[in-house]
């Protein structure tokens, strides 16, 4: 690919896509407000899989099964190539009750690459009686893990990335972008990818269009136990537990719907632990470590925007991805990339470019 770009943002959704531009042989710099890989990426989860994917439209579960499906071979490659270890791992996850069987069968049933199997909760040691869910494919990842190594990846291909440079103009001549003003001076490139995350709508000011993307604050616990002390992801509402390899366990995660206001709240860390305490008990004894905030790119019903701008020829979008942007972020990178590249895509990708609103 004989151009060059400058990608705005550098969480998962910019180093991806950097990384991507960069293997296909284009030129990319990455200009990154504060540090990369340090907002919504660093902030998540790292399931790679939405919470109850029967909840979910097509349009959003095509593009995460597509990222889960790419994921396993990206975290390998992530790994040889920078020494660090993303920690991919098919943990699987229980979904205990409330949740409408009849629904998830149905997509079990509609979705033959993965699988729903009814357990006995009791089964695995869980202060629940009756009914689970088992979802055997479900993996994670541990996201400053893999933000770390795409972001050491990103450079040893030869990107740039600046840090502390904020974007605040984005300057249209002519149909086309011809400069971003930043806080480091102005830069200017052939192709301009705007992936700033929950601030992708303020960073393209009048370019927005209809694009309606905005914050929407998740709160995380994070535990350490000697020894891990589940064997899966556990799910009940929209509560998760996270077991990791060494013994950290997560407990996520709030919805709250407050603008750019990235604090926690000692009301939200009460209601985390004392829900988690219900289903693991033994967290009643285990002290907090960290207690953290992010700040989600929601879109209506979670479905990102990714392709060119409607109007202007040399400015793309990658963003709006919500509650999924890790898992669907190798998708989305591929997807732009097609669309860059002028090549056929995978599946249906219109509804994508659908977040302009024209
Ligand atoms: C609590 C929580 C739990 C989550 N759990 C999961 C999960 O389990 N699985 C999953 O798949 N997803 C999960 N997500 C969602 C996922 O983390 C996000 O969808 C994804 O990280 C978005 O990536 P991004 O690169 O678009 O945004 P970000 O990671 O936020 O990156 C955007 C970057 O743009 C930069 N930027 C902003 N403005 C400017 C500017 N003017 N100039 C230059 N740079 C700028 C920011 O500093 C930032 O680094 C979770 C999110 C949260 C908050």
């Amino acid at each position: 690919m004989n151009s060059d770009f400058l990608i705005i943002g550098g969480g998962v959704a910019g180093l991806s896509t950097a990384q991507r531009l960069l293997q296909q042989g284009a030129a990319v710099t990455v200009l990154e407000r504060g540090k990369v890989g340090q907002e919504a990426s660093w902030a998540g989860g790292g399931i790679l899989s939405p919470l109850c994917p029967w909840n979910y439209p097509d349009v959003v579960t095509r593009l995460t099964a597509r990222g889960a499906d790419l994921f396993s071979a990206w975290t390998v490659e992530l790994h040889a190539a920078t020494g660090i270890n993303p920690e991919y791992e098919t943990s699987g996850m229980l979904v205990l009750p409330p949740f409408d069987a009849q629904a998830a069968e149905q997509w079990s049933e509609a979705h033959s690459a993965y699988s729903v199997h009814q357990v006995r909760a009791t089964d695995h040691k869980l202060l629940t009686q009756g009914d689970a869910l088992f979802l055997p494919e479900v993996a994670q990842v541990r996201n400053p893990r893999l933000m770390r190594a795409l972001h050491q990846h990103v450079k040893s291909l030869g990107g740039k990335i600046i840090e502390q440079c904020a974007v605040s103009d984005i300057v249209v001549e002519n149909g086309r972008v011809q400069t971003l003003t930043t806080s480091s001076g102005k830069f200017h490139a052939q192709g301009y990818i705007v992936t700033a995350g929950a601030w992708s709508k303020e960073v393209l000011g009048i370019n927005a269009l209809r694009l309606n993307i905005k914050p929407m604050r998740g709160q995380m616990l994070l535990f350490k136990f000697d020894v891990p002390p589940l064997r899966h992801i556990v799910l009940q509402d929209d509560l998760y537990l996270i077991p990791r390899r060494d013994g950290h366990l997560l407990v996520g995660s709030t919805m709250e719907d407050v603008g750019f206001d990235q604090r926690t709240t000692s009301e939200a860390r009460d209601m985390l632990w004392q829900r988690a305490q219900k289903i693991l008990p033994s967290l009643r004894d285990i002290p907090l470590v960290q207690h953290w905030a992010g700040l989600r790119p929601a879109s209506p019903h979670n479905i990102p925007t990714i392709g060119r701008h409607p109007k202007l020829d040399n400015l793309y979008i990658n963003s709006g991805h919500f509650r999924y942007g890790v898992t669907m972020a190798p998708a989305s990178a591929e997807i732009l990339l097609n669309e860059i590249a002028g090549v056929q895509h995978p599946f249906d990708v219109t509804p994508y470019r659908a977040g302009w609103g024209i």
